[in-house]
């Protein structure tokens, strides 16, 4: 089993200025009943997981098009899940988007509290880097 690589700063830096995650930051908690409007609510649900060799491409477009995709990928980095295409971005987005979101949104969450991502767990890395 191959373990993921904990992100690069440059991958953090390029996270934090990534509008999915600005529009995330900003909608976030604002949609409590965004499950309910989510255009993958009428997909197969595998479109949205689908294996690390394969393109995500036909979940990323219907994302894009998605009017809760802030509020989802909110969802996504809130409880650190880094499986599927979550609010359009990618598993491996996610990762990067992860480190950003906990120093932005969740700097006071002790280590303990953080997910294990494959393994590793996710610390923030400090603002302005
Ligand atoms: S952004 Fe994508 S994964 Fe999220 S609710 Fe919309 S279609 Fe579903």
């Amino acid at each position: 089993m191959t373990r993921a690589r904990m992100p690069r700063p440059h991958e953090v830096a390029a996270a934090r200025r990534d509008t999915r995650l600005l529009r995330a930051l900003h909608e976030r908690q604002r949609d409590e009943a965004w499950r309910t409007r989510g255009l993958c609510q009428s997909v197969d649900p595998e479109t949205f997981f689908p294996a690390p060799n394969e393109p995500a491409d036909a979940a990323m477009a219907l994302c894009h098009t998605c009017d809760v995709q802030g509020a989802c990928l909110a969802w996504a980095l809130e409880v650190g899940d880094c499986y599927g295409v979550w609010g359009g971005t990618t598993p491996r987005e996610r990762r990067a988007m992860l480190v950003a979101w906990r120093g932005e949104v969740q700097p006071g969450v002790t280590d303990a509290a953080r997910p294990l991502v494959r393994g590793r767990r996710l610390t923030p890395v400090p603002l302005g880097r």
